[in-house]
């Protein structure tokens, strides 16, 4: 009954047999919670973030019955679903902020010989060693934790001839007693752990077709921050292509909060302007200015807190340290950069893990090498920075600029799914 993302897998656990006649082998999904158990006074309103960031992830999937169990752990049924269905709901909340494990469990009455059989059939694929892990979260089940291990533990090694092994076994057997049935499980999948989307507030992402920014949004959104995404095309002097990416990878991030905003603005003309101004050198580093104080337009607009990219320290000639510093000069929110300190080899381990990497490594024409200088500036000056602005009126520009911005709501449920900020 593992968790698994294999679809032959999932299918196999999903169709493993339990007793008929129990009533209860109901295959259903059970979650462990990270930080949510520490947060004392506030859990209750993190815990509410959380059922209905799962019910928004379940959209589509039919009536889910969600119960919390205890501080960490969660329990969803699917009244009359398939075994298949309540795996894709499984599939579906490995990607729920805040939730650390994922696992298929059977359901059972809370009779010790029920959970004995349904364990035993749990095992039957199963080869090597392996151990029981009991635990009672309802205290007055007759049998204590070690009681119900070694019991059960007997029924499979009699029934499979597998043998015990504590520490390091091949396979864990869970029993869990609660309130009114015991869930019975094998290992799970991990699910993304963090803080539930929301519970931080709200920030707008600067998001490019590259690599870095798709993570850097990753990475806030585990942190809480519900996210809108700001992309700025080289229209029209490129073609839609890196719009196509920015949507494309929006719609992956969407798995992770639902109900995203994509905002394109087209920014070739502006680019335009600023090369006729005469920038030169400081090309590069004016438009990333232009494309902050624009995006620090837009959160006004949509209530966002901060700013988020995906700069790392060094990484290209606009990362340097006085050109971040020429950067947050720009704009009065705090400018987040989750990757400051990452390797790009690391980024895009990341990226892989979150699928956002094969839509980032599609050609584009990224707007950021129209108009490029022969010598990008390493170490651009605040004060030349903010000449060329007042000259050209900045401010009104990128006031304008977002009024150009064009929402589009990419989401995981595909393009037939109801519009909802
Ligand atoms: P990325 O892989 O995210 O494009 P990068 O390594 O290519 O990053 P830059 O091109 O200097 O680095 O961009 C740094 C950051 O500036 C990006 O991570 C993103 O947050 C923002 N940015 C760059 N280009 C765009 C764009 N066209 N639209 C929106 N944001 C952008
Ligand atoms: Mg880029």
């Amino acid at each position: 009954m593992a968790v698994t993302s294999d679809p032959a897998a999932v299918e196999a656990a999903a169709a493993a047999p339990v007793a008929a006649d129990s009533g209860l082998g109901e295959l259903c999904v059970l979650m462990k919670l990270g930080e949510i158990v520490l947060k004392g006074s506030n859990r209750k309103l993190f815990e509410r973030r959380l059922h209905n960031n799962i019910r928004s992830s379940a959209r589509g999937l039919g009536e889910i019955r969600l119960t919390q169990r205890g501080a960490g752990v969660i329990i969803l049924r699917m009244p009359g679903a398939s075994d298949l269905e309540v795996a894709e709901l499984a599939e579906r909340m490995r990607n729920v902020m805040g939730v650390v494990w994922v696992h298929l469990v059977r359901r059972v009455a809370k009779d010790i010989d029920l959970v004995a059989d349904v364990a035993v059939r749990s095992m039957a694929e199963r080869t090597g060693t392996f151990a029981v892990r009991a635990r009672r979260r309802d205290k007055r089940f007759p049998l204590t934790s070690s009681q119900i291990a070694a019991q059960v533990g007997a029924e499979i090694k009699r029934a499979h001839g597998m043998a015990v092994r504590l520490k390091n076994p091949d396979n864990t057997l869970f029993v869990e007693v609660d309130k009114d049935e015991v869930f019975v499980f094998t290992d799970g999948i991990p699910g993304q752990g963090g803080l539930p989307v929301g519970m931080s507030g709200r920030a707008l992402v600067l998001m490019s077709g590259g690599i870095d920014s798709p993570v850097a949004a990753h990475r806030m959104m585990r942190r809480g921050l519900k996210v809108d995404f700001l992309h700025f095309s080289g229209m029209p002097f490129t073609g839609p292509e890196s719009i196509y990416k920015a949507y494309s990878l929006v719609r992956q991030l969407d798995r992770f909060q639902v109900g995203s905003r994509l905002f394109v603005v087209p920014f070739g003309k502006a680019q335009q302007q600023l090369k006729s101004s005469g920038v030169e050198r400081l090309q590069i580093i004016a438009q990333r200015r232009l494309m902050l104080k624009t995006a620090e337009a837009l959160a006004d607009d949509l209530g966002s807190e901060a700013l988020v990219t995906g700069d790392a320290l060094g990484q290209v000639s606009s990362q340097t340290m006085a050109n971040i510093t020429a950067l947050d000069d720009a704009v009065d929110l705090p400018i987040l950069r989750p990757l400051i300190g990452m390797d790009k080899t690391e980024i895009m381990d990341q990226a892989r893990r979150i699928g956002t990497l094969s839509i980032s490594e599609l050609p584009d024409e990224d707007c950021c090498t129209l108009l490029t200088p022969r010598q990008a500036e390493t170490a651009a000056k605040v004060a030349d920075l903010r000449r060329i602005e007042t000259r050209l009126d900045a401010e009104a520009l990128a006031e304008h600029l977002v009024t150009t911005a064009q929402l589009h709501r990419p989401s995981f449920l595909g393009d037939a799914a109801p519009a909802h900020a």
